[in-house]
């Protein structure tokens, strides 16, 4: 199973903290041979493009192609801000998504565009196969790697490491054909839960028992904080990370980075963290949720409030 990395460096750090499996199962184990890889690669300069080359052209063949970052096209289409052996990165990306089996979008910038394609997007960053929500990005609506699927979206910034080897094992054993996609091309078993499921937080959620500084140990960080796990598609909570803990577990909100829509700007300035509220109601519900609806039930979850929805739940 030849894969074909092109990394940033924090999507390493998170790649290389990888658990179940770990990067080196993925050798050891299910036989990947990483053909290049930004920090584990063994290919450099002129070594380096003429594998490029060599893959490009069938010589060598290339069963994953995993890529990070923004598909870079300016300035004006020709992708020259950004240049990688040679030749601006979006010629390389081009041919050989059309040699790969798989095509793996990683983050939140090769899945939808990310950060940088926040308008007034200088860079014309878009996504492998999308630009935010909208289908279609770099590579076409209608493409379709080698092996008939489209683009596999693992979205995040960072993606959860085990996000990606658990989808790069399922290629290697054959079992990808079992996971189906969202219509975001997220792998459902990772994305069709929100990431409020299970939060720790969640009696505090329940009965309106909020924080309001980062790290406080009890209370939700939803109501002052605007935390967006009840919006937010992740296994955050259900795949912890480093298999211990999650950002709502140790006080900090989740901030919504596997939507893309992400980042969420149009909060106030200084309020980045802050959901705006009215009456005791955020700015932004869950999906489905009615506004005075909410507003009562907020009102009534209060006053009904147990002693043990303010538990501690780091000493009990
Ligand atoms: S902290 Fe966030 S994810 Fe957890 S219960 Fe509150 S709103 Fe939901």
């Amino acid at each position: 199973m030849a894969a074909f990395f092109s990394f940033y460096r924090d999507y390493t750090t998170s790649f290389l903290n990888a658990e179940e499996p770990t990067a080196c199962d993925l050798i050891a184990d299910f036989g990947f041979n990483i053909l290049w890889h930004p920090s584990l690669g063994l290919e450099m300069g002129e070594n380096l493009q003429a594998m490029l080359w060599d893959c490009v052209l069938g010589r060598i063949p290339v069963d994953i192609l995993v890529f990070e970052g923004s598909v870079i096209n300016a300035p004006n289409g020709t992708g020259t801000w950004n240049r990688f052996a040679d030749r601006p990165m979006k010629d390389w990306l081009a041919d050989l998504s059309k040699v790969a089996n798989y095509v793996i979008a990683v983050g939140d910038c090769a899945t939808w565009g990310g950060i940088p394609a926040m308008s007034p997007n200088p860079s014309e960053s878009n996504g492998l196969q999308f630009l935010k929500r909208q289908e279609g990005g770099f590579l076409g609506k209608d493409f379709r790697a080698k092996s008939g699927l489209p683009v596999i979206n693992i979205p995040g910034c960072p993606a959860h490491p085990d996000w990606i080897t658990q989808i790069l094992v399922a290629i290697a054993t054959g079992r990808i054909g079992d996971i189906a996609l969202d219509e975001l091309h997220r792998p459902l078993t990772f994305f069709n839960t929100y990431t409020q499921t299970g939060c720790t937080r969640n009696n505090h959620f329940a009965y309106k028992s909020s924080i309001s500084e980062f790290g406080q140990r009890k209370g939700c960080l939803f109501y002052d904080l605007g935390c967006r796990g009840p919006m937010t598609h992740s296994s955050c909570n259900r795949i912890l990370w480093n298999r211990a803990s999650s950002k709502t577990r140790v006080g900090m909100p989740c901030i919504g980075c596997t939507e893309p829509e992400f980042p969420f700007y149009d909060l106030k300035p200084g309020t980045v963290f802050k959901t705006q509220t009215l009456m005791g109601v955020p700015k932004d519900l869950p999906p489905g949720v009615n506004k005075t609806g909410y507003a009562i039930l907020t009102m009534v979850s209060k006053d009904t409030m147990p002693e043990w929805a303010e538990e501690d739940f780091f000493t009990i």
